[in-house]
């Protein structure tokens, strides 16, 4: 069976960057639609759920029915020291991602986006004057056609694929368990961060609760070029049975183990766009991810807003070379953010365990505390980093590490 429609925009893949995206597509006046592959919007998940206050605001919905639970703060732990970061009036909040997600595409169709499920977007071709999506269904194959397609189909992208794009760097690999965890009342809404080469290689391992009974996400993500183990599992089963503090709260699984990959950095300029194809990439799909804290919410909705936008205006004036400033505004944004994580994540790939402690231990002095708790920003971490820079015993220890790293590479 085969079928012909037509979009001014269409967008591939309804997670956050996509519900975004064509939200805004809709609003500034093109005909949209989001193509997904899943029976649901928001399922399978595949996050640990912790995003910031700010976007919460970014997500402009009115519906908060996806919180948890808000998290007053952070202690990380490495194998000897402990430092607990509050971040008074600077929130975040645990999550359902399958409630966010489908909050996010009603709110796109209330700006007239149209949504259809279980279809997986096979190839993407140019046609004249448009691009044509082959998709298969239940009965058969369709295509669609789009003035502007946005790939904003997660990290595995098809769109991307086809259009000769390769975004990413490099990739993390992640697995995680909801659970029952019981911590003590003091801590009981504060994210546990945990770093350590036997622990999570390359990252670090999390245990985010969520507000009651006990309940929490307990995940961790590896850089394989940094593991002695390839497969992020294998640490995850050993810490739920032997880490001290982590086999001790951790009390069983109330669901399945899920796994997922993150991608870091942006390899070069010009690889989120094809003014030819009139393809744009955004979110995980663009690599839009924070490289220190893994999470890619945040700038996958901002980018997925800008996408929009332009796909929208492009498609409507024909112009399609107006899709060049989608690049442009999105690095202008986090471009340097992502550029700097990058950095952070490659010094932290080679430190040791006990350089883990130093830098924990020297965090702890007051006047360092004070600066993270008023300067971290879980958006925008190189803020608290480059003042981390200004400490003489942190820029030794990262001055023998980056000669470290430079004959590691
Ligand atoms: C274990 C783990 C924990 C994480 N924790 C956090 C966190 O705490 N906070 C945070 O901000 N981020 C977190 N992230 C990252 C976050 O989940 C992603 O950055 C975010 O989901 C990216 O959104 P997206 O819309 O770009 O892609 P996705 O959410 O991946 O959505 C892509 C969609 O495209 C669909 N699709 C794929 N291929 C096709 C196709 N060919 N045709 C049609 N549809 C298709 C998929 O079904 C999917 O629905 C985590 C990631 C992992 C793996």
């Amino acid at each position: 069976m085969s079928t012909m429609l037509e979009y001014d925009v269409v967008v591939v893949g309804g997670g956050p960057a996509g519900c975004m995206a064509a939200k805004y597509a809709a609003k500034t006046g093109a005909s949209t639609l989001i193509i997904e592959a899943d029976t649901e919007i928001g399922k399978p998940v595949q996050c640990a759920g912790l995003i910031s206050q700010r976007a919460i605001e970014e997500s402009e919905t009115k519906d908060k029915s996806f919180i948890n639970c808000e998290i007053k703060g952070a202690i990380v732990r490495s194998q000897s020291q402990e430092l607990m970061i509050k971040s008074p009036g600077k929130s975040a909040f645990a999550i359902r991602r399958d409630i966010f997600d489908s909050v996010l595409a009603q709110e796109a169709q209330k700006e007239g986006a149209e949504i259809i499920l279980r279809r997986r977007v096979k190839s993407v071709a140019k046609g004249a004057g448009e691009t044509k999506l082959r998709i298969r269904t239940a009965n058969g194959k369709e295509e669609i056609s789009a003035r502007v397609v946005i790939g904003a189909d997660g990290v595995k992208s098809k769109v991307a694929k086809m259009a000769g794009l390769r975004v990413a760097k490099s990739f993390l690999n992640c697995v995680q368990v909801e659970g029952v965890y019981k911590t003590e009342d003091a801590f009981a809404d504060f994210a546990e961060i945990f770093v350590g080469n036997t622990i999570a290689p390359g990252f670090f391992a999390w245990a985010i609760p969520l507000g009651a009974e006990n309940i929490a996400r307990i995940g961790l993500c590896i850089d394989k070029r940094f593991s002695a183990q390839s497969n992020p599992l294998l640490y995850l089963k050993r810490n739920l049975a032997e880490h001290p503090l982590i086999a001790k709260r951790y009390k069983g699984a109330r669901s399945k183990f899920t796994a997922g990959t993150i991608p870091v950095g942006v390899r070069k300029r010009g690889q989120t766009v094809r003014v030819d194809k009139g393809i744009l990439l955004v979110g995980d799909a663009a690599a839009h991810v924070k490289p220190v804290t893994g999470g890619g919410v945040y700038y996958g909705m901002k980018c997925g807003k800008m996408a929009g936008e332009i796909a929208a205006k492009a498609s409507l004036t024909g112009d399609l070379k107006m899709l060049t400033a989608y690049e442009r505004r999105w690095r202008k944004e986090i471009g340097k953010e992502i550029a700097f994580g990058v950095k952070v994540h490659r010094l932290r790939c080679i430190l040791s365990d006990n350089d883990f402690d130093t830098i924990l231990q020297t965090l702890s002095q007051e006047a360092l505390l004070q600066q993270i708790q008023e300067k971290g920003d879980i958006d925008y971490p190189s803020i608290v980093f480059h003042e981390f820079l200004k400490n003489p015993r942190l820029i030794k220890l990262m001055a023998k590490n980056i000669i470290k790293y430079l004959y590691t590479k």
